[in-house]
């Protein structure tokens, strides 16, 4: 699957140059052409899907497997101490480019790059908005089943969303 006028369908079909890094049948990584840091790279499914929302199962999988190899590689191949991870999800949170992507960012000790402040939850505003996603949770488990545990038995207790939403009335 491949979108018109996306950047980075045309990167995959060579139309669009890139420096890249790594490539599999599913996964395509290469060089963010503005890099908060050298070495920073965006891995990318090679089909054409919008963000997290979007990406099927197998496919987040396969770019996860992509992170922890390719994350390695910037890490020992540039000696930088450590790494952001990143995947920007929709207008609000920053995405520009809507084919997902996910940035690895090596970070130098002292660089100068700020992240984010946190903020606080007032008086049980962390229980409700747990309660909310628990829910959700709830109706996304009954689309997609929790995967068998490596003991080959159904995640149970606090590995599932029925047991925590019961932790929290
Ligand atoms: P995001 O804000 O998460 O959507 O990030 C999009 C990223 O894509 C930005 O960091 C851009 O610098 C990067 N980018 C856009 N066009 C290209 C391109 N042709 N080659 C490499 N990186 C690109
Ligand atoms: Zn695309």
């Amino acid at each position: 699957m491949n979108a018109t006028n996306c950047i980075f369908c045309k990167i995959i079909a060579d139309e669009v140059p890139a420096v890249k890094v790594y490539e599999n049948e599913h996964i395509l990584a290469f060089l963010d052409i503005t890099p908060i840091n050298p070495g920073h790279t965006l891995i990318i499914p090679k089909e054409h899907h919008e963000n997290m929302f979007e990406l099927p199962e197998a496919l987040t999988l396969e770019m996860m497997r992509a992170v922890k190899k390719i994350s390695h590689g910037i890490k020992d191949g540039l000696s930088e101490p450590g790494m952001n991870i990143i995947m920007n999800n929709g207008v609000a949170a920053g995405q520009t480019v809507f084919h997902a992507h996910i940035h690895l960012i090596p970070r130098k000790n002292g660089d100068g790059h700020a992240m984010w402040k946190g903020g606080k939850y007032s008086e049980g505003e962390a229980e409700k908005v747990a309660r909310a996603i628990i829910a959700a949770l709830e109706v996304e488990t009954e689309k997609v089943p929790l995967k068998e545990t490596s003991a080959g038995r159904r995640a149970e207790g606090s590995e599932s969303p029925a047991g925590l939403y019961a932790s929290l009335f």
